[in-house]
């Protein structure tokens, strides 16, 4: 599939015959069976300024936490205890140190035996092999937007090539790597929504998300809620066609193109206050600061 087909199942096929379609592949090559992933979003604490996010470091208006390592473990056995199949570690990037992250993922998988995935943001080769020989198999971390000059725009100081090569070193350190990438980004355009796509397939990750852009008020002009936030997904779209519509499409496609792959089914997953997924906890809190760097909870 190349980008002019997949172009074409973003903008020009029948919505409906590409849900049907996504859905045989899925059944066919998953089946029904829904893996639940446990989340502990453990910090809020971040050393970037990734223009589209509430947690970006220059946002003054945010309270920040970090957890202790044993509150770290207390979530991670509740979410086990209520089910979860494997245990997803986030924070913003920078916010730990890598020992004290590596004990945590030695002593949940010692302890509850389940997978351990980080979400922890680009960091030196040697902290991924130190958090791989410690236990953990898998690393989620989106590209956000294959268009380099668009990512520049929106993460100063970094590049689209910076983030390629930390998925190159994840795969090679035997992680099970996963992406993701946003829609509606200002400036975005229909190609490189399908660029997007094309280059989560030749990264050969094993989970790719599609999120929705969702503006947030503490952030600069270009990316929070008002007239300058820009819709890409109109240059090409018909009647009705909105971001989520749009966000929805791209996670079937991706699904078509590569059917054994992961795709999470929902960014985050309330669960009422009081049980494992979001109690009286800091994380509630700040999960209306909107942090796209990673998955929340994830299904399929
Ligand atoms: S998207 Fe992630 S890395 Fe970027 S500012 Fe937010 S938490 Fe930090």
């Amino acid at each position: 599939m190349e980008r002019a087909d997949i172009l074409h199942l973003l903008y020009d096929a029948d919505a409906g015959d590409v849900r049907r379609r996504a859905g045989e592949t899925l059944l066919r090559v998953k089946g029904t069976r829904v893996f639940v992933r446990g989340l502990v979003e453990f910090s809020n604490v971040c050393r970037r300024n990734c223009r589209y996010c509430g947690l970006r470091a220059p946002n003054r208006k945010l309270a920040r936490y970090t957890l202790t390592q044993a509150e770290v473990l207390e979530a991670a056995a509740r979410a086990v205890a209520s089910g979860a199949d494997s245990i997803v570690l986030q924070s913003g990037e920078g916010a730990t140190d890598a020992v004290w992250l590596a004990e945590v993922v030695r002593e949940i998988v010692r302890s509850l035996r389940v997978p351990v995935a980080l979400s922890v943001g680009e960091r030196p080769a040697r902290d991924y092999a130190l958090w791989r020989d410690a236990g953990a198999t898998r690393y989620l971390l989106k590209h956000e937007t294959a268009d380099p000059a668009l990512y520049a725009r929106l993460h100063p100081g970094h590049s689209l090539a910076e983030r390629v090569a930390c998925l190159r070193v994840l795969a090679g350190l035997g992680y099970a790597a996963g992406t993701g990438f946003m829609t509606g980004l200002p400036g975005q355009t229909p190609d490189s929504l399908a660029d997007d796509i094309l280059l989560a397939r030749e990264l050969g990750v094993t989970m790719c998300g599609a999120g929705p852009f969702i503006p947030q008020a503490d952030t600069p002009p270009a990316c929070a809620p008002g007239p300058m936030c820009s819709c890409p997904v109109s240059p090409r779209s018909g009647a009705g066609e909105t971001t989520a519509s749009m966000t929805a499409r791209r996670r079937l496609t991706w699904r078509l193109l590569t059917g054994p792959s992961r795709s999470p089914g929902a960014r985050a997953v309330p669960t009422g206050k009081g049980d494992a997924g979001e109690r009286e906890s800091p994380a509630a809190e700040a999960r209306q600061q909107v942090c796209l760097c990673a998955f929340a909870v994830s299904v399929t």
